[in-house]
């Protein structure tokens, strides 16, 4: 096979490699642009995610913020020019609690996040404070930052559907869903108009010389190529640390497994106008007599019986008329390899769905006869706290792209227009350093580190 040249070959058409091909043929006008994947584009992780955004982060600092803030922005800026093709809602994330003594929790998460720039507070203690819900689609002309809510009258009005025993919520407005799949082809079209070339085929090797990169070796269906070129970026997903070992360099991210689950809510528990609704207090799962004792017996499911923890949650999916509602609850994750397929646990869906009837108890009606669930997932790809990288490599050419984590739908647009700007030697946003590899030779930042506290996983 004849060899080529490119000025950027990007390893991986996930969302992270289609955002920075998107940003530096669209936004940036760089020609000679090609993204190499042996799998169609958006099919891996891409494929498997909640499709959620949230400007909703906690510290240490502002940098989560205002990079989500800025990715936030751009996304906007698409559903604008495309008649918002890709559905993008602004419905917010709602926590909600049955303990009074996370009220005060709520009240500081929420001040907290006004400081680093997610948008005011407004709390509503009284009946007659108006507070505004979400509208069901579009974006435009919503308040951004938190609405506190403690007033029972008011959780009840426009909640009905969640636990009676509800205390208080924390509505986080700038946050809400879209089509990962449809603004991913966008940008790729997009991308395509500008001359990007997409390239089936797996990247083998990258070449250097002098300590710079020079050439990308590619396998496909076709046989073996080198595409010479002066610029490699790892946009690799659940590989990134494979494809960053083909450069010599050993990045600092691991894998989780983590999975959602689907079922029809044909009773129409959720309303099809609900926001996102994450349950922020520890959940005991309910069984029967029954179950109890039977689960007393088995040693491995045990653990069922006991306190599970914080953060189910869960939302409707699809138009109006869909009856899809989607669950998600990372009870347990431990680091491991990326393999493919996934196997998940047979019991995923059960205690999933057990778990979203604390918040939700209408949904307990099916735990009668439960309905059929479909469960997806794939890898988080994570840094230890939570923030991925977006930057230049030890060689010179080399980038990374990657530990996208539980986020890369809604953070990819803003970690390739920061990634487009190192390669196009545009100035860079003061968050950059936070997303650097580098961070992790600063001593006072690994003393951060040690005393990191929550990394915004939900
Ligand atoms: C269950 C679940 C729920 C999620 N929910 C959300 C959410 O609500 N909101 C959100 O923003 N994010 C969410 N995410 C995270 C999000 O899906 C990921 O962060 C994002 O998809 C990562 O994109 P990526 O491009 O880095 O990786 P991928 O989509 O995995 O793309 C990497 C690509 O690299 C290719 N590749 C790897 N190695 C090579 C090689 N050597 N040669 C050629 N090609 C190669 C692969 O084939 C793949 O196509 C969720 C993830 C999961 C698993």
């Amino acid at each position: 096979m004849s060899g080529a040249t490119a000025e950027v070959v990007i390893c991986g058409a996930g969302m992270a490699g289609v955002a920075t091909a998107y940003h530096l043929a669209v936004r940036r006008g760089i020609g000679g642009v090609v993204l190499v994947d042996e799998r169609p584009a958006l099919s891996l992780t891409s494929d498997k995610s909640a499709e959620s955004y949230r400007n909703w982060w906690p510290g240490p600092g502002d940098d989560m913020v205002a990079l989500m803030n800025r990715s936030i922005d751009l996304m906007e800026e698409l559903a604008r020019e495309s008649g918002n093709v890709f559905l993008m809602n602004r419905r917010g994330y709602l926590f909600a609690t049955a303990q009074p003594e996370q009220v005060d929790r709520y009240m500081r998460a929420a001040e907290d996040a006004a400081g680093f720039g997610a948008g005011p507070v407004r709390v509503h203690r009284s009946p007659a404070d108006t507070y505004q819900p979400a509208p069901a689609v579009g974006f435009e002309g919503q308040p951004i930052g938190t609405d506190v809510i403690t007033d029972q009258g008011l959780i009840r009005r426009h909640f009905p559907y969640l636990a009676p025993d509800t205390v208080a919520l924390l509505h986080a407005r700038r946050c809400g869903w879209f089509s990962g799949q449809q603004l991913g082809m966008y940008m790729l079209e997009r991308a395509r108009d500008k001359g990007v070339r997409l390239i089936e085929g797996r990247v083998e090797r990258v070449e250097t010389a002098g300590g710079r990169v020079t050439g990308v070796a590619v396998s496909g269906r076709d046989g073996a190529r080198t595409i010479g070129t002066p610029r490699f970026v790892n946009a690799a997903g659940p590989f990134v640390k494979d494809v960053g070992r083909l450069l010599g360099v050993d990045l600092p991210v691991f894998c989780e497994r983590h999975a959602k689950v689907a079922f029809h809510d044909t009773l129409g528990v959720v309303p099809r106008h609900a926001p996102m609704m994450i349950w922020t207090d520890p959940v005991r799962l309910p069984w029967s007599d029954d179950e109890r004792a039977e689960l007393g017996e088995a040693e491995s499911l045990r653990h069922l019986l006991e306190e599970m923890p914080a953060g189910v949650h869960g939302r409707p999916e699809g138009g109006g008329d869909s009856p899809i509602m989607l669950g998600v609850w990372t009870y347990h994750a431990e680091p491991m390899e990326a393999r493919f397929p996934i196997e998940f646990d047979p019991a995923h869906a059960e205690i999933v769905l057990r778990g979203l009837t604390r918040p939700l108890p209408g949904l307990a009606t099916y735990l009668s006869r439960f309905p059929k669930c479909f469960v997806d997932g794939g890898y988080y790809t994570k840094t230890r706290e939570n923030r991925f990288l977006s930057c230049p490599l030890p060689i010179q050419g080399a980038y990374v792209l990657g530990g996208l984590s539980g986020y890369g739908m809604m953070s990819s647009n803003g970690a390739a227009d920061l990634l487009a700007d190192y390669i196009a030697e545009r100035p860079l946003p003061r968050y950059a350093p936070a997303f650097h590899l580098d961070r992790y030779q600063d001593p006072a930042y690994r003393t951060l580190l040690d005393n990191w506290g929550d990394s915004g996983q939900l």
